[in-house]
C-alpha cells in the first residue's frame, strides 16, 4: 500500500496540540511508517510554497490545530482545505476556539489598546500598535492582519471530523490514526469521542446533594471520592463529552470542558450554568445572589474552550465577511 500524506498545521493555540502528537511516543514511527508527513511547522522544514505546488487533494489528512485569528492563519486554512481530502479540526481551539476565543468577549481595538498601552510592563509612549502593512527606509514590511473575532475551523472551511480535547489524548490520537489507516473512520461532520458526558464516565459517588456554598479549586481540598460538584467545586462534567480518560478528575481537580458539549447541547456553558443552579440550596434571594457570586469569572469558567461555539459568539462582534469566503 502507498504511504499516505499527513499535515500538521498549527493557527491560533498553545502549541499544546503539537506536543500531545509528541506524546504518542514512540508511536510517531508507527505514524511516520503508515504516512509521509509533508507539512509540520513545528518539527519539519516545509514551506508554504512547496504546499501552494502540491495538486489539490493530495495531502490524505490535514489536523489542523488553533482556531483562526488571523489573516494567514486564515490563508493556511483555506490553502490546506484544498490540498486536503479529510480536514480534521484537533483539540479545542480548531474545534470550538478554545481559549482563544474567550477574546471574543472584547472588541479588536480594546484588546490591542491592553496590550500595548494598557500594562503595567508596558512602555509604548507613542501608543504604537501593529498594522497589516509599514512602510519603512529599507521597504515595507507586512505581518499579517489581526481580525475581528477568533473563529472555529468549520466557521471558515468546511470541516470533515473533530478531534476534540486540549489536548487530544494520546490514546485518542492513535485511534484517529489508526481508524484513517483501516478505513473505519464514523461519517464526516462526526466528532471522534464518545457521545457520553464525562459525567457518565466518571466513577466518584453522587447523592443529589445540593450546595451551600462554592470553593474555588486551590483552596479547597475535595473528597477523591465524592462529586466535586457535590462538594460545591464547579466542575463541567455534566456538559461535556467524556473521552479524555478523565485526566482531571484523576487528579482531583475538575472537569474543565476542553472536550467540547455532546451532541445533544446547544450551548456548553448555558447548560453548565443550568446545572449549577439546579444545585444551589436556597430559595433565599441573597443568598442566592452570594451563591452565585461564588461562582468565579464565569464567561472564563462556562465557556473556557467554546466561546466561538457558544450561541453569544456573534452577539458582541459580527463575523467577518472574510471568515465566511471559504
Ligand atoms: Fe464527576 Fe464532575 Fe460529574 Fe461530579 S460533576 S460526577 S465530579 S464529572
Amino acid at each position: 500500500m502507498p504511504k499516505l500524506k499527513f499535515g500538521f498545521y498549527w493557527a491560533a493555540s498553545c502549541g499544546g496540540c503539537e506536543v500531545a502528537v509528541l506524546d504518542i511516543n514512540e508511536k510517531i514511527l508507527d505514524v511516520a511508517a503508515l504516512a509521509d508527513i509533508v507539512l509540520w511547522p513545528v518539527a519539519v522544514d516545509a514551506k508554504y510554497q512547496d504546499i501552494e505546488a502540491m495538486p489539490d487533494k493530495s495531502i490524505d489528512v490535514v489536523f489542523f490545530n488553533g482556531a483562526v485569528r488571523n489573516s494567514e492563519q486564515h490563508h493556511l486554512a483555506r490553502l490546506l482545505r484544498r490540498k486536503a481530502k479529510v480536514l480534521v479540526a484537533f483539540g479545542s481551539c480548531a474545534h470550538l476556539g478554545g481559549i482563544p476565543s474567550l477574546a471574543n468577549l472584547y472588541s479588536k481595538s480594546e484588546l490591542l489598546e491592553t496590550v500595548y498601552a494598557g500594562t503595567v510592563s508596558t512602555i509604548n509612549p507613542e501608543g504604537t500598535q501593529p498594522t497589516p502593512k509599514t512602510e519603512t527606509p529599507v521597504g515595507a514590511l507586512e505581518i499579517p492582519e489581526f481580525f475581528e473575532a477568533v473563529y472555529r475551523l468549520d466557521q471558515v472551511v468546511p470541516v470533515d471530523y473533530y478531534l476534540p480535547g486540549c489536548p487530544p489524548t494520546p490514546a485518542a490520537i492513535l485511534g484517529a490514526v489508526t481508524a484513517i489507516a483501516q478505513g473505519t473512520l464514523p461519517p464526516p461532520g462526526s466528532v471522534i469521542a464518545p457521545a457520553k458526558t464525562v459525567c457518565d464516565a466518571c466513577e466518584r459517588t453522587k447523592g443529589n446533594k445540593k450546595v451551600k456554598e462554592f470553593h474555588r479549586p486551590h483552596l479547597f481540598r475535595p473528597d477523591p471520592e465524592k462529586c466535586l460538584l457535590e462538594q460545591g467545586i464547579v466542575c463541567c462534567g455534566p456538559a461535556t463529552r467524556a473521552g479524555c480518560d478523565n485526566r482531571c478528575l484523576d487528579a482531583n481537580m475538575p472537569c474543565r470542558g476542553c472536550m467540547g458539549p455532546t451532541a445533544d447541547v446547544v450551548d456548553q456553558g448555558a447548560k453548565l450554568a443550568a446545572a449549577i443552579a439546579t444545585l444551589v440550596d436556597s430559595k433565599d434571594e441573597v443568598e442566592i445572589k452570594r451563591l452565585v457570586d461564588e461562582v468565579m469569572d464565569p464567561a472564563g469558567t462556562f465557556y473556557r474552550f467554546g466561546m466561538a461555539a457558544g450561541l453569544f459568539r456573534g452577539a458582541v462582534l459580527p463575523e467577518r465577511k472574510e471568515a465566511k469566503q471559504a
